[in-house]
């Protein structure tokens, strides 16, 4: 789509906004833009959560929380639409900061810890700049209960690539709290080797795009570059996961790479907490774990 300019008055002086013509005039925006400011105190905002699989023993190995936004006259909104608005404004900062506290609450308690499962959570360039980031998440792990082990921060190279010293201090000393660090969207953009090298990254996420060239003539050529990517990053320590698996297909192929987890519509959609409960298996708690308090 192509992106205009619109020049938009605003309580703080005149603002570029980059406006997106898909979402209709710019009074519309500056609707949802409002609604948004209002969305989380409204209980407008929810968390569901996608399963994340072995590809070896097939078992779930955790979930991945993903934003969605009930609005009370527009239905569900996607995160693609109103997380780039949330940036815009900042009030990314106090919806991430919600969306960090409700996964490790969750997780915690689903027992994620004695389960082996670990919680993902997105996390935006704007958070991820904050000086006191490491400060909130160790917050939120303690006031839920979740082992940081347990916690996984998925964050963009985009993010990486802006400031690259910065990156390193803040997953130094996330790292440091037993967190877990993903670059998600591998591949796409600005994918830097070096840094891949240079960051201590726990998993990689590769992005959705690849996988579904796999059904396309480009088949051989992007199997080629998936495998050339487990292997690196299995060269470098790191777990990867491929995005985006839909069909049996995609699943085989990428488990004959040797690729470790998979992520996607074949084997768990993104659901609301009451249901993604279910993908839990039932006598998944490790021996000499408490039983669940009835
Ligand atoms: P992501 O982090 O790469 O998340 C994976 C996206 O791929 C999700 O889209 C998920 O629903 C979708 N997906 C998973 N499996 C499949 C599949 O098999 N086929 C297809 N076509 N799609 C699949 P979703 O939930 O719409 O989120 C889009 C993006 O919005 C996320 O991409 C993430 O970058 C961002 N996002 C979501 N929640 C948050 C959040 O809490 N904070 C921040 N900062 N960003 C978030
Ligand atoms: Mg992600
Ligand atoms: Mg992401
Ligand atoms: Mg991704």
């Amino acid at each position: 789509a192509d992106m205009a300019m619109y020049r938009v008055k605003r309580s703080g002086g005149n603002q570029v906004l980059h406006f997106d013509a898909a979402m209709g005039e710019p009074s519309e925006r500056q609707q949802l833009e409002r609604d948004l400011g209002t969305a989380l105190s409204g209980h407008e905002l929810r968390l569901h959560y996608q399963g994340r699989y072995s590809l070896r023993t097939s078992q779930l190995v955790g979930f991945e929380a993903l934003l969605r936004w009930q609005h009370s006259t527009r239905g569900l909104i996607p995160p693609a639409t109103f997380i780039p608005l949330a940036e815009e404004t900042r009030l990314i900062l106090p919806i991430g900061e919600w969306v960090l506290r409700e996964a490790c609450r969750q997780a915690a308690e689903w027992r994620c810890a004695e389960r082996s499962l670990c919680v993902s959570v997105n996390v935006s360039a704007l958070q991820f700049d904050l000086p006191h980031f490491v400060e909130i998440v160790r917050a939120a792990l303690a006031d839920s209960g979740l082992p940081a082990r347990h916690l996984i921060l998925e964050i963009t190279e985009s993010l990486v690539t802006r400031d690259l010293e910065r990156a390193r201090q803040h997953i130094g000393r996330l790292k440091a709290l037993g967190v877990q660090i993903a670059m998600d969207d591998f591949g796409t953009g600005y994918s830097s080797l070096s840094m891949l090298e240079s960051l201590p990254f726990d998993e990689l996420k590769v992005d959705r795009s690849f996988t579904r060239h796999l059904n396309t003539e480009r088949q051989p050529r992007v199997a080629a570059m998936l495998s050339a990517m487990i292997q690196l990053a299995q060269t470098l320590d790191m777990t990867v996961t491929v995005e985006g698996i839909e069909d049996a297909c995609q699943h085989d192929l990428l488990r004959a790479l040797g690729c470790d987890h998979a992520q996607g519509f074949l084997l768990a959609r993104p659901l609301p907490p009451e249901e993604a409960v279910a993908l839990i298996p039932a006598a998944a708690l490790s021996p000499g774990a408490s039983p669940a308090p009835s």
